[in-house]
């Protein structure tokens, strides 16, 4: 597979961490996708679309057990 931004054909599929906002919070669910290696440019299939769609709409609704594994912080200059 061609990589349609930078036509390198160096497109491997791997584990990437997709980032899902819900309110102020922050949610990584990892994905294994085609990613092109040159330039980084991810290639999400209808499967995975739809698998991330079914995740946030999870994530909204609440009561799933997430594993806290940071923080998010926002400086404030004063
Ligand atoms: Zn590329």
């Amino acid at each position: 597979m061609k990589c349609v931004i930078c036509h390198s054909d160096d497109v491997q599929v791997m584990d990437v961490k997709e980032e899902i906002s819900i309110g102020k919070d922050v949610i990584y669910v990892t994905i294994e996708t085609p990613v092109c290696q040159s330039c980084g440019e991810h290639y999400y299939d209808r499967r995975t679309i739809r698998y991330l769609e079914k995740v946030e709409e999870e994530l909204k609704r609440g009561g799933k057990k997430l594993k806290e594994i940071g923080r998010v912080l926002e400086y404030v200059s004063t």
